[in-house]
């Protein structure tokens, strides 16, 4: 990436793990380019070539049977969590508690932003939307305990991006779904930053081996336009006529996109290079780890964590700017590593190299 003063970029956030083939991918402008020319907007009074395409698309790589397209990972959970409260409403005897998690991040509206588990935000914007509980990540029997006749969902980041790439354990997913079942509610997934290839699977639940019932998609389905999706199995699609719906979803521009943006993830071997991707990083930062002293490295694919023993991430993110490498930090002690899904070998090097400067001057 190139700014105005003409320095060049090499980046490690990619509009925090969106642009997933990196910036201005020939796949993407192609994809712009011709359907630009074809049908930018029908309007969503009528289905397109290019909704029932990506639908289809995700049906076939995902557990999910039906698909809604929104424009923001936020508007995906609104959709989803009105989806759990509308069955709750016709199957469980009008439950429509949803319990979420402690430090979880679902999004900016009012309503995701009452089912994020974000201390900071506590005090904003009171009073928020009811109907939430929050219990600790990767606590299988909190969870447990928080379920009453009045609980219709259980709703989880596999890997808490936001929290600072907390995975949640394999052992509390697969419990979590069985307790679901046994229960009689709904697990609902948001893989906005998981989904999409970024952890080296298709969806962060193939890790785990489950299904959630209820699935949202943002960030990188649009490789860098806005476009966000809700999927469900059958059984669940309970909306009505009108009750779901908006001005721009399902555009065509933007699932065009969507569409090229799938076809090369889903290419073969494109996840393999992934994961193998990803398995170099995190060995090349546990190995720089362990020489300076810092803590653990985690995630899975291209989302990595390093957790640092100072409250110094900020002060390094800055650094590394400086030196034309952009990196996040998600919380004063971790950084947050979400590099385009097609970076190279050589670029990981370069990230490296500038990192352990940066590091050993701090
Ligand atoms: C980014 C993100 C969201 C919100 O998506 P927006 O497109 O910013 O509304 C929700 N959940 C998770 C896990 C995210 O990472």
């Amino acid at each position: 990436m190139i700014d105005q003063e003409r320095d060049r970029y090499l980046d490690f956030i990619q509009g925090w793990a969106v642009n997933c083939l990196g910036h201005c991918p020939p796949e993407i402008v192609g994809a712009i380019t011709s359907q630009a020319k074809t049908l930018i907007n029908a309007s969503p009074a009528f289905y397109t070539d290019r909704i029932l395409e990506l639908a289809d698309k995700i049906v076939e790589c995902s557990c999910i049977d039906r698909v809604f397209f929104a424009n923001s990972g936020a508007e995906a959970n609104e959709g989803a969590i009105k989806l759990a409260r509308k069955w709750g409403s016709l199957y469980r005897d009008g439950a429509f508690e949803i319990i979420t998690t402690e430090n979880a991040f679902h999004g900016r509206t009012l309503a995701t932003m009452s089912a994020s588990g974000k201390p900071q935000w506590e005090p904003l914007f009171e009073p928020k939307g009811s109907g939430f509980v929050k219990v600790p990540f990767n606590d299988f029997g909190m969870i447990e305990r928080a379920i009453t006749s009045r609980t219709v969902a259980i709703m989880l980041e596999p890997i808490q991006g936001e929290a600072g790439v907390v995975p949640a354990s394999r052992d509390f997913l697969t419990g979590v779904r069985e307790l679901s079942q046994r229960k009689g509610i709904l697990l609902i997934l948001d893989e906005i930053q998981t989904g999409i290839g970024r952890t080296g699977k298709a969806f962060g639940y193939e890790h785990a081996g489950i299904e959630p019932d209820i699935l949202t998609l943002g960030k990188g389905l649009g490789g860098g336009v806005p476009l966000a999706a809700l999927g469900a199995k059958e059984s669940v699609c309970c909306f009505g006529p009108g009750e779901q719906g908006g001005t721009f979803n399902g555009n065509a521009l933007m699932t065009a996109v969507g569409s090229a943006v799938l076809d090369t993830v889903m290419r073969p071997s494109f996840l393999d290079e992934v994961r193998r991707k990803g398995e170099f990083l995190k060995g090349r930062l546990s190995e720089l780890s362990l020489s300076l002293g810092e803590g653990e490295v985690r995630g899975e694919g291209l989302l990595i964590g390093w957790v640092l023993t100072r409250a110094n991430a900020g002060q390094i993110v800055q650094d590394a700017f400086r030196r034309g490498l952009l990196l996040n930090a998600p919380r004063p002690n971790i950084l947050r590593f979400m590099p385009a899904l097609n970076v190279s070998m050589n670029e990981i090097e370069q990230m490296l190299s500038i990192l352990e400067e940066v590091m050993s001057e701090g």
